[in-house]
């Protein structure tokens, strides 16, 4: 406003000979309280309308809510316009700059002021609070919110930006509104480098990383969805895509509940929708972003196809019933399913702790949908992630449940003696078991290992 002011002085210099007759018209609530004077004031000015209207509204003649008429007194009829242009002209010009947000350097929009007296967008304070709970110009303490969703805008600078500059105020909210939107627009689904996640199942979070409170907020405010991808700790070639950082097939999850700590940070509640590989990657605001294909299973004809023409490929010895070192690829996949769920209770009768009322709070019950329990098994299985990662490339159920299969046979043979099953067990064209020859880490604890009593299990 100091440069408002700076300006108008200015332009008294050079007000001249531009008499302007102002009167007041008071607002009906000052008509009522003021019985004894129900006129507002008179006075002549000088420099058109805006800057005589400006006059007095400093000489505290003229009240925030009343109207203002005025006549010219010019003895040659003019009524100052070019006086009122120009220097409307130069106040937009001025509030323009002045309205410049001191975080993102565009116009504020929808300013906020906080309680040390300074402005900044709404957006932008949301963002603040994501990295600290302080003002970035004076350091003061802030008392707002997360998500700065729930302050009022301070509607003076608000009425000043629209009445003044709408035109301005329109143009930034539309490029912050393509900004916000590049995410969806491009197609690409934003990426939560932290652990394994699987379709229909559940996945808990505990957001602090700032640059993950943003994407989540993102999320939150558009379809609810983002990328769940497990960190490369191994630094594996990712495909196409070299060695980076994460692995490149994921989890699209959905998130189901938020809790947001008054904090900042937030607990939320996700399922899993379904599976993509990413394809190419990039930065966005200090998090990755991907484009992604869906891994979907092959239709259920192909999967019955190709299930006996695996099965018609063994020797009935190789494909015995009986037999416990029977190969997997020779077993129908309701028989991979069987072995499973014989599996599963059997370890419930021996109260295996991996299957203790919390994690079963946590993922459910086994389900019967062959599709899904691998999903669930591997949730549940404390085994290397590794391992449970090659679940989500597959594309039959029957590849996953050859897999889960193989977990069976390992922890068994552990059981047995700490043998790993013999080679002559691999189906060596599928490789279900040689992928990882070392036996699964059962004692590995897992980040889902603390979940239902600790709280959210993976942290970002
Ligand atoms: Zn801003
Ligand atoms: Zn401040």
């Amino acid at each position: 406003m100091d440069r408002i002011s700076i300006e108008i002085v200015r332009r008294r210099t050079t007000a001249g000979d531009t008499p302007t007759q102002l009167d007041e018209e008071l607002h009906w609530r000052h008509m009522i309280g003021n019985l004894g004077n129900k006129l507002g004031h008179s006075r002549v000015l000088y420099g058109g309308f805006l800057l005589s209207a400006y006059t007095m509204a400093e000489l505290g003649e003229l009240r925030y809510d009343s109207e203002l008429s005025f006549k010219s007194l010019s003895t040659s009829g003019d009524h100052f316009e070019v006086q009122d242009r120009t220097l409307l002209a130069r106040i937009k010009e001025t509030i323009q700059n002045e309205m410049e947000c001191q975080v993102c350097w565009g116009l504020m929009l929808d300013p906020l002021t906080t309680t040390c007296g300074h402005s900044f967008c709404r957006r932008c304070v949301a963002r603040l609070l994501d990295h600290a709970n302080s003002c970035p110009l004076c350091r003061k303490q802030l008392s707002i919110r997360p998500g700065a969703t729930e302050e009022p805008s301070n509607q003076r600078l608000r009425a000043l930006l629209e009445s003044l500059i709408p035109d301005a105020v329109l143009a930034r909210a539309e490029v912050v509104e393509i900004e916000e939107s590049t995410t969806s627009d491009r197609g690409r689904v934003p990426l939560f480098v932290c652990g394994l996640s699987y379709p229909e199942t559940p996945t808990f979070l505990h957001v602090f990383e700032p640059r993950y409170r943003l994407m989540i907020r993102r999320a939150m405010s558009g379809d609810r969805k983002f990328g769940m991808v497990a960190y490369n700790g191994r630094g594996e070639v990712q495909g196409d895509l070299g060695i980076t950082q994460f692995m490149q097939c994921g989890t699209l999850l959905h998130i189901e509940s938020m809790q947001l700590l008054p904090d900042g940070r937030s607990v939320i509640q996700t399922k899993g929708v379904s599976r993509f590989r990413i394809l190419d990657h990039e930065m966005l605001d200090a998090y990755y972003v991907g484009k992604t294909e869906r891994i979907d299973d092959i239709p259920i004809a192909a999967e019955e196809a190709l299930e006996a023409a695996e099965i018609s490929r063994f020797t009935t010895q190789a494909s015995d019933p009986g037999s416990p070192n029977r190969l997997l690829s020779a077993m129908s996949t309701a028989e991979l399913m069987q072995l499973c769920a014989d599996f599963i209770e059997r370890m419930k009768g021996a109260s295996a702790s991996w299957l203790a009322s919390n994690f079963l709070q946590a993922y459910g019950d086994m389900p019967n949908d062959p599709a899904v329990f691998p999903y669930w098994f591997a949730s549940v299985l404390p085994i290397s992630e590794a391992e449970k990662y090659r679940l989500l490339p597959t594309t039959s159920v029957r590849e996953r449940l050859k897999i889960t299969a193989g977990w069976v046979r390992k922890v068994q043979g552990m059981s047995l003696g700490g043998m790993a099953p013999s080679a002559n067990d691999d189906d060596s064209d599928h490789n279900e078991e040689n992928d990882s020859q070392e036996m699964p880490d059962v004692t590995e604890s897992t980040d889902r290992a603390n979940l239902p009593t600790n709280g959210p299990s993976a942290l970002t």
